[in-house]
């Protein structure tokens, strides 16, 4: 079958090495004297190859045979799936990211999310499989004691052991504090862990020799809530000193989900316990620090599935725009009168156009937002060898705060727009399983659910983040990075999208205000039917901000070629994504602050029983 997957590889290379600077700004540090340009550039070609092949062109075929529960309790994996598993191991894919004292390469952050931007966006079931092996080996580098680590890291660096998230339960979704997984010690200081897990990605298959369940349980006799949670490893299998697999440690897979995508990655239930006893070890040697502990890992998976979504949206809005290109029906707008005019391809309607850059300046937007939240998190990492000052440092982790909730919540959602869009420009033809934009709305879908929905992204902004509005710093912090980064001379024609840009902020000032307000009257009830609004009038300004910084870069780049000497036209088609996005999207902050402004409470006021009336009639 033919790869589904279309790389972005210009504006890849755009955003990490014109617009991040990656050379001057991160590379150049002594962390990072191991990776030059170069190797980058080779090490973002062979994935580009990996991506558009071997994953690519498994992305349909596994979609349509899914996956398995055999009579033995193993999951059966599409077809394909163990070759590409060898392959990804044989070529060290996981190794990118892990520690050089380890033997991996560690790549600066932006790198690594452009290689998994391409992964993820070719194949994201065969992604999700290996996908908590790197995270799991560094919660472990950092609250596992030496023996944890010496039993675990290497294998999850090798990808010889893979490794799964189980948080979520039946009473138990985004209320994790309603956890009932059991845990009581053993004699040897290990425990014996019952429960059921739901919605578990990738359990139970037989890629990897073992599976390690990352499992938040309560030891008996805990405090309720999430301050009785505690972290737990629990292999597939048991294994001795040495790490040989000796046994079975009793978690069972007792059924795989029936779901609107990803299906190619087992969503499994399992049990612990049940059969037998589950061994498992705490996370660190202090019981009830489970979910302080998983923080930062659940930070990272966070960004991931905005990478998630990037990937498939790009290659989903590639795939509208090579299919405009090509598709002839109807004829000029202007002609339509007459049946002899010439038919036209469906790139030059106006209406397909409108979609295409719909979709352009949004991808481009999330894959900016995206990369610079990485390069803050690379800068954040220089400050703690001492690489840079603290003001920068502040700096760059207030934009981690703010964008990394942007980057799960608003790019997991315009991925659907987009593509659903993407399903319009094909007409018919998008809608059936031919095309593979069909899959990508299917496969994006679930972006908004996990690893927390998206209402509890734009409530930990406004609510944990932002003082309910009271405590506005990051908002400052975005005004700042704007500030220095956008040059005040830019190019005469982009100086009113500055100019709205301010006016946007302000709104946003306006709205934090007004929410403040309601807080201290007691109202926080007002301010979180809005959450999901303020949310995305913030993503609104920084994409607005990212895209006209694109924009500038471009302007530039435009002067330095010679006319006539062509090339211009990827230049040319940022300035207009930026155009575009101002024109069309920008305004709605302003159309968000209105409404908010607007203080109408139907939202808080309407009964529950609203709507139960009528439901099941
Ligand atoms: C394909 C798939 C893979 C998954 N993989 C994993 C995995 O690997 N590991 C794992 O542990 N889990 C996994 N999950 C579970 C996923 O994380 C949960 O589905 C998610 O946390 C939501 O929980 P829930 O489904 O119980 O929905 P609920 O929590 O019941 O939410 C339903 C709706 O109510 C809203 N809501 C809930 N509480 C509030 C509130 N306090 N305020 C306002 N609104 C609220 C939600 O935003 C949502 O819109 C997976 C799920 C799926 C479908």
């Amino acid at each position: 079958m033919d790869s589904a997957y279309l790389a972005a590889g210009r504006d890849i290379d755009f955003v990490l090495w014109e617009q991040l600077r990656l050379e001057e700004k991160v590379l150049a540090h002594a962390k990072f004297q191991h990776c030059d340009r170069a190797m980058a550039a080779d090490i973002l070609h062979r994935t580009r190859d990996f991506a558009c092949g071997v994953l690519g062109s498994l992305y349909q075929s596994s979609d349509r045979e899914g996956c398995r529960l055999q009579p033995n309790g193993h999951v059966g994996l599409p077809t394909g799936f163990l070759e590409a598993w060898q392959v990804y191991q044989h070529n060290g894919w996981n190794m990118l990211a892990i520690p050089l004292e380890d033997g991996g390469l560690a790549l600066p952050y932006p790198v690594t999310i452009a290689v998994q931007e391409m992964l993820y966006g070719a194949n994201p079931a065969f992604m999700t499989l290996s996908g908590f092996c790197v995270p799991l080996f560094y919660l472990i580098r950092r609250f596992g004691g030496a023996t944890l680590q010496a039993l675990f890291c290497e294998k999850l660096a090798r990808g010889q052991w893979s490794a799964c998230l189980c948080m979520t339960e039946p009473a138990a979704g985004s209320d994790v504090g309603a956890i009932r997984t059991r845990v009581e010690p053993r004699q040897d200081g290990s425990y014996r862990l019952a429960g059921t897990k739901i919605f578990i990605s990738a359990g139970s298959h037989d890629l990897a020799e073992n599976i390690v369940y990352v499992v938040l349980a309560r030891i008996a006799g805990a405090p309720p809530g999430t301050a009785g949670l505690s972290c737990f490893l629990v292999p597939r299998f048991r294994f001795d000193a040495s790490g040989r697999i000796d046994g079975d440690n009793h978690v069972s897979c007792e059924r795989l989900e029936n779901k609107m995508g990803l299906h190619g990655c087992p969503t499994a239930e399992l049990t612990f316990g049940s059969h037998g006893e589950s061994v498992a070890y705490l996370l660190g040697d202090r019981p009830n620090r489970g979910l302080l502990q998983l923080l930062s890992m659940m930070n990272q998976a966070r960004i991931t599935t905005g990478v998630f979504a990037l990937g498939m949206a790009s290659s989903a809005y590639l795939h509208a725009a090579r299919y405009a290109c090509e598709r002839v029906q109807g004829s000029d707008q202007r002609l339509s009168f007459s049946a002899s005019a010439p038919r036209v391809r469906i790139v030059q309607h106006a209406d397909v156009r409108r979609m295409l850059l719909e979709m352009k300046s949004t991808v481009e937007g999330c894959r900016a937002v995206v990369y610079k939240l990485a390069a803050y998190v690379c800068m954040t990492q220089l400050a703690d060898v001492g690489e840079s000052n603290a003001a920068g440092a502040r700096g760059a982790g207030a934009m981690v705060d703010l964008l990394t909730p942007i980057a799960k919540a608003y790019v997991s959602d315009q991925a659907w727009r987009v593509a659903e869009l993407a399903i319009q420009v094909h007409g018919g033809y998008g809608y059936t399983r031919d095309c593979p934009v069909e899959q990508y709305a299917r496969d994006i879908k679930i972006l908004s659910i996990w690893e927390g929905t998206n209402y509890l992204q734009a409530a930990d902004l406004i609510r944990d983040k932002l003082g309910f509005g009271a405590r506005p710093a990051l908002l400052e912090a975005l005004r700042d990075q704007i500030r220095g980064s956008l040059p005040d001379l830019v190019a005469a024609e982009l100086q009113p999208l500055r100019r709205q840009l301010d006016a946007a902020l302000d709104r946003i000032g306006e709205t934090l205000s007004l929410t403040a307000e309601w807080s201290r009257k007691g109202r926080i009830d007002f301010v979180l039917s809005h959450a999901t609004r303020i949310l995305r009038m913030f993503a609104h300004v920084v994409l607005g901000w990212l895209l006209l910084e694109g924009a500038v870069i471009a302007q530039r780049a435009l002067q330095r070629i010679a006319p006539g000497a062509g090339g211009g036209e990827f230049y040319a088609g940022k300035i207009l994504s930026a155009r575009f996005f101002f024109a069309n999207l920008l305004p709605s902050v302003a159309a968000d602050a209105a409404i908010i402004g607007g203080a109408d409470f139907t939202v808080v006021e309407t009964s529950p029983e609203v709507f139960a009336v009528g439901a099941g009639q």
